[in-house]
């Protein structure tokens, strides 16, 4: 079998032999010579196509490489007989896996360079690309010059040469990365003049390929800094749907790009400012009505009480209301919400009769919810009911306070 794509990483249709049938855990594979389909290896994913055989076509799902022999497993939607094949590689998935590997070499030899940073991972998938470096404290300008000497390389368009060497003549060269342990030949990625390394990937002939490298993120992980960047036609597309953003954040606050930030900050501290200022009329106002509540509120021994429904108010401003109550004086306030949910607000004074808990569960119970509370403040909510229903929760719940003070039998 020869893996033709360690040599041609650019033969996406080829003519090849189907030497094997197979049924690794239940799934059609197939064997081929030559083999151009790239496995899953090194952080970079497998390539996915097409074979064609007679008039049967079956998808390669997936590549993979069986570790007891070598043998390059090629995952077939449907099952296919040995014999001569036409295949099909899926070009945007090599030429985007070739221009970030490529794009790796260059942005890791960048950090060895620029801040003696090794890379010790290397992440491609359809969602993210990213290296993971053997250093914490990464400084942004480190960063920045990393990207700008690995686009430097990118405009020079150096030649990317494969040569195969043994291991002997590998620990006499200057290679960024030698893989442990690896008897026979070494597969060496040279980028003239810039990076040397042992890679068995798919890559572009001339850097220039590349397009382009952007970082587009950097991530602290204990002792490594993860970065994720953009090669090629991922970075324009990134660019182009981040320019996208921008002027629509431009035009919805009719202001320049470079103006954007100032701009949010202004925006978010005037919502502070009238957040507060809201808050403040709020409370104003909640004085306003309690005073008026209780201006027509009914005796309760030494205290008064009130007892109301609304309707089209939130829970919380119900709260709210029931601590300008019994803020004002010696208050009981039972409050009540009716509509499509149910809420009610139990709450009194120190000096007030009654255990606001123990009063709003029968209350709750009547109206099928839930809730409870201490001595001064309860509260719960429960399914809808209309201004009556609530009503008599509150009447009854008014009439129980009035017997626990008056005693039994009266
Ligand atoms: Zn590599």
């Amino acid at each position: 079998m020869t893996r033709a794509y360690y040599t041609d990483s650019y033969t996406l249709q080829f003519e090849t032999r189907v030497t094997a049938a197979e049924t690794p855990d239940g799934r059609p594979a197939v064997l081929l010579d030559p083999v151009y389909f790239y496995p899953t290896s090194g952080g970079q994913p497998h390539d996915t196509g097409h074979l064609r055989r007679g008039d049967a076509v079956a998808r390669v799902v997936d590549v993979i490489e069986r570790e007891s022999d070598g043998a390059i497993l090629h995952i077939l939607d449907r099952a296919l007989t040995p014999g001569p094949a036409t295949a099909t590689i899926d070009r945007e998935r090599r030429l985007d896996h070739m221009a970030h590997h490529t794009g790796q070499h260059l942005l890791s030899q960048a950090f060895v360079r620029v801040a003696e940073a090794e890379t010790v991972g290397f992440h491609l998938s359809p969602q993210s690309v990213t290296i993971d470096l053997d250093r914490a404290d990464l400084s942004p300008a480190e960063i920045d010059a990393a990207e700008t000497l690995a686009n430097e390389i990118i405009r020079r368009d150096a030649p990317v040469a494969v040569r195969f060497v043994t291991g002997e003549e590998a620990a006499a060269l200057p290679l960024r990365k030698t893989p442990p342990g690896r008897d026979g030949r070494l597969r060496l990625v040279d980028i003239e003049g810039f990076d040397l390394t042992a890679c068995g990937g798919t890559h572009v002939a001339r850097t220039g390929e590349v397009g382009l490298v952007k970082i587009v993120r950097t991530e602290r992980r204990g002792a490594t800094t993860r970065v994720e960047f953009l090669c090629g036609a991922r970075a324009l597309a990134d660019y182009r749907q981040k320019l996208d953003i921008l002027r629509s954040l431009s035009a919805a606050l009719t202001t320049g790009a470079a103006d954007l930030p100032a701009v949010v900050v202004k925006i978010q501290d005037e919502n502070k400012a009238l957040r507060t200022e809201l808050r403040r009329r709020e409370a104003a106002l909640l004085a306003l009505e309690a005073e008026q509540l209780l201006a027509g509120a009914a005796p309760l021994g030494e205290a008064r009480l009130v007892a109301r429904v609304f309707t089209g108010r939130e829970p919380d401003e119900l709260r709210r209301l029931a601590g300008a109550l019994t803020e004002a004086g010696s208050v009981v306030a039972l409050l009540g919400l009716a509509g499509e949910r149910t809420h009610l607000v139990f709450g009194r004074s120190a000096g007030a009769p009654g255990h606001m808990g123990e009063l709003i569960r029968p209350a709750l119970a009547a109206l099928g919810g839930r809730g409870g509370g201490n001595a001064t403040l309860a509260q719960g909510g429960g399914p809808a009911g209309d201004e009556a229903k609530v009503a008599a929760t509150l009447t009854a719940a008014a009439r129980e306070l009035r017997q626990a003070r008056e005693g039994p039998g009266m």
